[in-house]
């Protein structure tokens, strides 16, 4: 009887376990003043962010998957790049009164979107949504050209009850990000050749320290390099899969 328990609840794991979905396993809970913010890596920067009842996604793109998953109260986008910005997605996840924030250049596709620019800031069910620099300092795809003029995208920083977390969007290692302060969790983004490499990204999240770092937006980069790089600085280096089958 036992025996047939013990298989039973086995298979019933086994079964539960694709059940969860993409990556429902990897979310991660941030204890604020103001209850639990849940996040939850979905694909590449597509990232699901829950606290006091509301949900919110960042960059919701394809190949994301989102059957399963909350409908949204807020869209944030950061820049118009498919990665990033994806009208099917938006749909997709989008309610009546879904709100929708991004820069000027993703309002021209998504017409539902509120403008939202570099330095501004917003409150919103009890966040504060501050739209940050996001750039390149020097890769693009020819001469004189870069992959994010200055000025074009967001980051963001969200606070909730207390708590400060950044996420970078597509970026190198720019003044502004070096600059951040009191950031309790950063999601950095490194790949090439449209952010910057794993020691770049190191070298920056050395100068603004946030409490913990979880790299997203990395395909093709070595994490371990990233992390080998902040070893003994006491910033917690958190690695996500941010690449379910
Ligand atoms: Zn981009
Ligand atoms: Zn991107």
């Amino acid at each position: 009887m036992k025996a047939i328990l013990i298989v039973f609840l086995f298979g019933a794991l086994l079964f539960a376990w694709p059940a969860l979905g993409h990556a429902a396993d990897q979310t991660q809970v941030f204890p604020t003043s103001a209850g639990p913010v849940k996040i939850t890596p979905i694909y590449h920067a597509s990232t699901l962010i829950e606290a006091g009842g509301k949900t919110i996604y960042l960059d919701p793109a394809k190949p994301a998957r989102f059957d399963g998953l909350p409908k949204a109260d807020l869209i944030l986008i950061t820049h118009i790049h498919g990665d990033h910005m994806d009208p099917d997605s938006i749909k997709q996840i989008s309610k009546p009164n879904t709100e929708i924030l991004a820069p000027a250049a993703v309002v021209q596709t998504v017409t539902s979107a509120k403008p939202i620019a570099n330095g501004e800031t917003k409150e919103w069910q009890g966040w504060t949504i501050e739209a940050v620099p996001a750039y390149n300092l020097k890769r693009g795809p020819s001469a004189g050209q870069l992959f994010h003029p200055k000025g074009r995208d967001n980051g963001y920083v969200l606070t909730y009850g207390g708590k400060r977390f950044y996420f970078s969007a597509d970026t190198e290692g720019i003044p502004e990000m070096r600059a951040l302060k009191n950031i309790d969790v950063a999601f950095v983004c490194m790949n090439l050749p449209y952010t910057m490499p794993p020691e770049e990204a190191a070298d920056a999240v050395k100068a603004f320290h946030p409490k913990i770092v979880i790299p997203y937006h990395y395909r093709g980069s070595d994490l371990a390099v990233f992390k080998k790089d902040l070893e003994g600085t006491g910033i917690e280096v958190r690695l996500l899969n941010w690449y379910p089958k």
